[in-house]
């Protein structure tokens, strides 16, 4: 339905799937008639296919803003959200002090192409607090991180071969997008179309938790060093620091992919909670303090391959932008070791209550905790087993979880809207927020069983 009906009732209208109508005098949004209006813009609707909701069906909430823990779409539901820009969000959206960092590096203008006392610090501000990066290069996003890190590996080494783990995550980088074999090593499958052979070529996708022998061809092991790409699967002990051994063994780099973890676990990251210190790191997402930015640090001698120092080369137009270094130093500023550690207690309460949840209404799943972060595994392929790889972390019932993400979506609960995501606690999830959550999800999912 579409046109100009005055005076009607702009909830019925939104129900009834008004597109755009003009209601007692004025246009009232919905999310079908933006997502389809975006879709005839941007290929799919989204700049980031997840967000498509493909993977549980549904169209998706549009976003009108954000506070908080809190979300509002452009019909104005409220949802609890969980999502948090997948982790990039950990003091909450809209903290003040972000904010006004980034109000006050605005006025200043917003990017120059010459260097900036910002950008310094927090290069300063990552090595204080991760020990392994010496030096620090920044750029805009996670995948420039991980991209950047297979060049400067390969030129720092001389080498090609690069190994990843099946079902870890690094962005959209050509190299590292390697479809990986059931539960055995693979060379050289490209993961998506647009990717050619060769770009995979000396990509070797081996299983995690499982220390592949490696050959003196290998120029460096990419690993997030806790998987949070697959649900949620901690690193086996022994599985880092059998890694760090065997690239030291053949000469290879150990590259730690904390765009996740990095000043989520804990300000030195996975790195300093499982104490095995790599040779070079990728971090985004925490250090933007919401604004789009990657970095790759790590050892002084490896680091120093890059281009003007080096003949790696490297370089961005907006890297070490005046805005997001404003706001990721704000960030990290807030992020105190008493933060982490009431984190790490909501990410319990957060298991805690979807599992009580779940159990009361007789729907397996399990939501495994690693510190402050919290992952989902639904259906009972595995019995009482933690899942520990890909191969294990496919048996998650995805139509449980769509199930399940619906329920939760209408009863006021956003997640991200795939089976295998994290789900982030931060700063603002405090305890009201958490009563709230658990009164919700009890709800939401004692209708679904009952209908
Ligand atoms: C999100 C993510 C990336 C990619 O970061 P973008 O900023 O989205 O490009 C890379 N690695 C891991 C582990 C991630 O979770």
């Amino acid at each position: 339905m579409t046109g100009s009906i005055p005076f009607c009732d702009p909830v019925a209208c939104v129900a009834a799937g008004c597109d755009a109508v003009v209601c007692t005098g004025r246009a009232v949004p919905s999310n079908t008639s933006l997502f389809e209006r975006s879709a005839r813009a941007i290929p799919g609707g989204v700049n980031s296919s997840i967000r498509a909701f493909r993977a549980v069906g549904g169209i998706p909430y549009i976003v009108a803003r954000a506070e908080g823990a809190r979300v509002w779409d452009v019909e104005g539901h409220e949802m609890i959200d969980l999502v948090q820009s997948y982790g990039a969000v950990i003091l909450g959206h809209g903290h003040p002090r972000v904010t006004a960092a980034i109000r006050s590096a605005a006025g200043d203008g917003t990017s120059y192409g010459a260097p900036t006392p910002r950008e310094m610090k927090l290069a300063e501000a990552i090595s204080a607090r991760v020990p392994s990066c010496e030096r620090v290069r920044f750029m805009n996003s996670g995948t420039e991180a991980t991209s950047t890190a297979v060049r400067l590996a390969r030129g720092a080494t001389g080498r090609k071969r690069i190994v990843t783990f099946h079902g870890n995550f690094h962005g959209a980088t050509d190299a590292l997008l390697a479809a990986g074999g059931s539960g055995v090593a693979t060379l050289g499958l490209p993961g998506t179309a647009g990717v050619p052979e060769e770009a995979v070529a000396n990509t070797l996708v081996v299983p995690y938790n499982e220390v592949p022998a490696l050959d003196a061809d290998v120029a460096a092991v990419f690993v997030e060093p806790v998987a949070a790409n697959m649900g949620l699967i901690p690193p086996a002990p022994g599985f880092l620091e059998g890694l760090r051994a065997e690239c030291d063994r053949v000469g290879a780099l150990l590259v730690f992919d904390e765009v996740i973890t990095g000043f989520r676990l804990g300000s030195g990251g996975a790195q300093s909670k499982y104490d095995v210190r790599p040779d070079l790191t990728c971090f985004g997402k925490v250090i933007g303090g919401g604004l789009p930015v990657g970095a790759v640090g790590g050892r002084r001698d490896v680091m120093e391959n890059l281009t003007p120092l080096g003949s790696v080369f490297h370089a961005g137009t907006l890297a070490g932008n005046p805005l997001a270094t404003a706001a990721g130093l704000a960030a990290l500023d807030e992020l105190s070791d008493d933060l982490y550690m009431e984190l790490s207690a909501r990410a319990r309460r957060l298991s805690a209550l979807l599992r009580d949840a779940c159990t009361a209404v007789g729907i397996a799943a399990s939501f495994p905790v690693v510190g402050t972060l919290v992952g989902m595994h639904f259906g009972d392929a595995l019995g009482q087993r933690a899942p520990a790889n890909f191969d294990d972390a496919r048996t998650t019932d995805e139509a449980s979880f769509a199930r399940i993400f619906h329920a939760l979506l209408a009863g006021g609960v956003a997640l991200a809207p795939g089976a295998y995501e994290a789900l982030f606690v931060g700063a603002a999830h405090d305890d009201a927020v958490l009563d709230e959550l658990a009164g919700r999800v009890t709800a939401a999912l004692g209708g679904l069983v009952a209908r």
